[in-house]
């Protein structure tokens, strides 16, 4: 009975590796237990950094429903040469930190800050594939300097693709829209969106979405105010706590 074996040795392992993870957890807070257990969140990090040196890769036009777009762009920067890629990375990574501890499994749609792409169309298709719970794409933009403030972007209406995607991302939009301004204490964007949301069609990531998805433009980096916000690694745990919050909310709300 190789096969039984097999299943039991897995399941033992497993069991094991749950007790032994179970009993690393510091019992000190109400909130500590696994409160996401059971839940997929994929996290997509804006850009990557070997994009700029990439051109052509990444120029590669593709299909996102309402039109075509560049299989990835380079992103922004801080007026001090701070990387949007570096930033949305940064939170990615401290956001699935704070995820894991809360038992969720997290799946990233990129594995480093050094690769180029995936294609907007593949970030998509990760969190499809995943069948993630929540789908969160971290961005920062290069709006004029004046402006100030975060948005979140909700997926509107692509006729005969995104139905059953439109509800549930408003209101994860709007778990997360609180629980960041709550948690970092930025206001909604003074520039564009109303109350820190908009709706586009003309994103591939939540054209292509299968799952509830959002975008979170987390400041203007052209600002100087947002940028030094931003700069700061204390600051980016700030976000990404409040992201966690907001993701928490929704899945258990
Ligand atoms: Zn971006």
């Amino acid at each position: 009975m190789p096969a039984a074996v097999t299943v039991s040795a897995t399941a033992s392992a497993t069991a094991s590796a749950t007790a032994s993870a179970t009993a690393s957890v510091p019992a000190k807070a109400p909130t500590a237990g696994p409160v996401l257990a059971g839940k997929v969140i994929a996290i997509d990090p804006g850009h990557n950094g070997g994009n700029a040196a990439h051109p052509d890769e990444i120029n590669r036009q593709v299909d996102i429903i309402t039109g075509r777009k560049p299989c990835n762009t380079t992103g922004t920067e801080t007026d001090a040469g701070y990387p949007e890629h570096a930033f949305t990375w940064d939170v990615a990574r401290r956001l699935r930190t704070l995820l894991e501890k809360r038992g969720a499994k997290v799946v990233l749609t990129r594995p480093d800050d050094t690769g180029v792409g995936p294609c907007v169309t593949e970030r998509a298709a990760i969190g499809n594939k995943a069948e993630a719970d929540a789908v969160v794409s971290i961005h920062a933009d290069g709006a004029a300097a004046s402006g100030h403030g975060f948005h979140v972007i909700l997926p509107g209406l692509v006729a005969g693709h995104n139905e059953a995607i439109v509800k549930p991302s408003r209101r994860l939009g709007l778990a997360i829209r609180d629980a960041y301004r709550n948690g970092t204490g930025m206001p909604y964007s003074t520039y564009l969106g109303k109350k820190g949301l908009d709706t586009r069609t003309d994103l591939g990531g939540l054209n292509l979405s299968t799952r509830p998805a959002v975008f979170v433009e987390c400041g203007n980096m052209r600002n100087r105010g947002d940028a030094a916000k931003m700069s700061s690694p204390a600051f980016r745990e700030r976000i990404a706590a409040s992201l966690a919050a907001g993701l928490r909310n929704y899945l258990n709300g």
